[in-house]
């Protein structure tokens, strides 16, 4: 007779706690809310910043949200291979320094990345063992009420914004999780659950 042997195959063991976390979700939809809200009360939280060629928005610290670089030193970041992922998002490009991110993996320690659609299943092919979580509005209406209320953008690029949201909301089902953003306390907490 034989007997059961543990192989770490229980949800609770360290072997099979996801590191690696991506958020992903339509703009508007939160997801910075949702992670600052996150790494207030847990500034442990590890969050990947970014490099963009978009221009800094009134409030934005170079370092802090993002990375703020020219087309020209995105070009090098990609020919240097420097990112672990890029994407071209309503007219600006976008993408995740690879070496911070490895780093901390290797350390053992959680990462989490909030990127766009293309972003996310560029990791997805890279890195299989991510886990991907899906930040969905409340409706279509909330999200449109969201993108045109931030008053950051011009009516073309909210277009844009309202374009590429429809493709990334059509793209739910790729995700292994999803969150709905009706309450910025609640998922903050469901996805400082995910993450641990
Ligand atoms: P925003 O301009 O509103 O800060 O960001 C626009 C979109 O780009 C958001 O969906 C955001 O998640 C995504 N984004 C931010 N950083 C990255 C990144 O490094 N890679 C990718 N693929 N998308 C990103």
């Amino acid at each position: 007779m034989s007997t059961a042997v543990s192989r770490g195959t229980t949800p609770e063991s360290p072997a099979r706690r996801p590191r690696l976390t991506v958020l992903s979700g339509p703009s508007g939809v939160g997801k910075s809310t949702v992670v600052a809200h996150m790494r207030k009360a847990h500034p442990e939280v590890w969050l990947s910043v970014s490099c963009t060629t978009r221009k800094p928005r009134p409030g934005e610290r170079e370092g802090v949200q993002y990375f703020f670089v020219d087309d020209e030193q995105f070009d090098k970041l990609i020919a240097n291979g420097e990112l672990l992922e890029w994407a071209e998002f309503a007219g600006n490009r976008y993408g995740t320094p690879r070496r911070a991110v490895l780093d901390r993996l290797e350390a053992g320690e959680p990462v989490l990345l909030e990127i766009d659609l293309q972003g996310a299943r560029q990791v997805r092919e890279t890195m299989p063992e991510a886990q991907l979580v899906f930040l969905a509005p409340p409706s279509w209406d909330e999200l449109v009420r969201r993108l045109t209320g931030r008053g950051t953008e011009s009516p073309e690029v909210i277009e844009r914004r309202l374009a590429a949201a429809k493709v990334e909301l059509a793209a739910e089902s790729e995700f292994d999780t999803t969150l709905v953003n009706t309450s910025v306390e609640d998922v903050a907490r469901e996805l400082l659950a995910l993450l641990r």
